[in-house]
């Protein structure tokens, strides 16, 4: 700051269009005085521009915040009479939202930190309410909308994902990317989601879990393309029955016994071929012990031997040959999963013919782990717009440009051979860099470290 200069507040507001005419600073505002240097004097009711001078009133203006202070600017607004119409009306205020009380430039400051930060937080460092921050907020977020032209993915996923309730997540399966997060799993929510989509028809295949909505939509929607269940749904169902039944026993001994079924449990869980020496040792004393547990966890192990199949047909029989081992003890423990194979089998052993990455599985995974603990304090649509728009997540793929004009694969129209361009040739081929989604794994990181408002702290 120079001293020596005679008018500092013009190049401190640095507002176009105002002359400032009084600053005062407290604790925590800036209350400046301004007025336009001319007014246009244009009638806005008949347009005639014969007016005379009606007097001024006082309009309060909120600007940006300035050196942590927030800004009001108190504008000596002109008011002229038309001689013509002999209406009133105010000069025109230059870089204000007039149905706010705020310059143009704060709500557009607003619009992006409210996808940044909590709504609360900015309305106090701006002085407004919470419920202006959230106007903002959700225009802000339409335009954004309107601007987002995510590619439609070849291979689609739909999963659940947990935002204060269960809601639908879209990604692109090859790309690890997330497309778009649905309010909730509804059929008719998935129908209007799919039926929106543009070039729909390129979606070949859809990755789901074993949700029946999906199912029936993607068939009323996507008629033309593969449902494939990843294998990590239908393993966490064989998991669960040995879940369920180390419950059931734990329940049923005195409670002496019952820590020690809590303890290390997960060496059930996990691959006997993955288990450590220790862990191994720590399974067959479980299994000395609970011979249930054990006999349980052998066929857990055996059903998961179904993905080391060559192939659909081979996996089939495979499950046959595993179903039949199982006694009516066992087959009420496995029920959930039985339940699913009749239901969905087609789409388990479409599996062999269309294996779901496990680059994929854990990106997915790991942004449903990371965003288990948010969710308070912000609304669905706060949360869709902090993941779909955090700052440098965006996936972008260079797509040859011609896939995007149809028309010039087919030539020219006839008739118009003087402005024909020659032949495409392979070198021509221009790209442009197409947006593919939200990349999962840098929007996981970005969840995990709390930087995406830079308030929370990790619990
Ligand atoms: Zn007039």
């Amino acid at each position: 700051m120079d001293e020596g200069m005679p008018t500092p507040v013009p190049n401190l507001m640095n507002l176009p269009g105002y002359r400032i005419i009084a600053v005062e600073e407290t604790d925590d505002a800036y209350h400046i005085a301004a007025e336009t240097p001319t007014a246009s004097t244009m009638c806005p009711h008949c347009h005639d521009l014969a007016v005379v001078g009606y007097g001024r009133r006082e309009q309060w203006i909120r600007d940006l915040p300035m050196h942590g202070k927030r800004v009001g600017l108190y504008v000596q607004t002109r008011r002229f009479r038309c001689k013509a119409c002999h209406k009133t009306f105010y000069e025109a205020l230059p870089g204000v939202d007039t149905q706010r009380f705020m310059t143009a430039r704060l709500v557009g400051w607003i619009g992006p930190m409210a996808v940044r930060r909590p709504f609360t937080h900015v309305a106090q460092e701006v002085g407004v309410s919470e419920r202006t921050v959230r106007d903002i907020f959700h225009d802000h977020v339409a335009v954004l909308e309107a601007h987002r032209h995510v590619e439609t993915p070849q291979w689609l996923g739909l999963d659940e994902i947990h935002l204060i309730r269960p809601r639908g997540v879209v990604t692109n399966v090859q790309e690890c990317t997330l497309v778009d997060l649905l309010r909730n799993r509804s059929k008719e929510t998935i129908i209007a989601y799919l039926g929106q989509l543009p070039h729909r028809e390129r979606v070949r295949l859809v990755t789901m879990d074993m949700w029946r909505p999906y199912k029936d939509a993607v068939e009323a929607s996507l008629p033309d393309a593969t449902i494939v269940i990843d294998k990590f749904h239908v393993l966490k169902m064989a998991n669960a029955a040995v879940e369920r039944v180390r419950k059931q026993l734990r329940e049923s001994l005195p409670s002496a016994q019952r820590r020690g079924l809590m303890h290390d449990r997960f060496v059930l869980l996990k691959r006997e071929d993955d288990l450590t020496d220790r862990e191994a040792l720590l399974l067959s004393t479980w299994v000395k012990n609970y011979p249930v547990l054990g006999e349980i966890h052998r066929l857990k192990e055996a059903f998961f031997g179904l993905y080391d199949c060559a192939n659909a047909a081979e996996a089939r029989s495979y499950f046959q040959t595993w179903e039949q081992s199982l006694t009516a003890d066992h087959r009420a423990a496995f029920t959930e999963l039985l339940t699913a194979w009749r239901t969905w089998h087609r789409h388990i052993v479409a599996y062999f013919d269309h294996p779901v990455t496990n680059a994929y599985t854990e990106s997915l995974n790991n942004l449903i782990r990371a965003t288990d603990r948010l969710g308070r304090g912000y609304s669905f649509e706060a949360l869709r717009a902090k993941m779909l728009w955090a700052e440098g997540v965006t996936k972008t793929r260079r797509r040859p440009l011609v896939r995007q004009s149809p028309l010039r694969e087919q030539g020219p129209p006839l008739g118009h051979a003087q402005f024909a361009r020659p032949p495409i040739m392979a070198a021509d081929i221009a790209t442009v860099p197409m947006d593919v989604g939200v990349d999962m794994v840098a929007l996981s990181r970005q969840l995990e470290m709390g930087s995406w408002d830079g308030s929370s702290t990790p619990s």
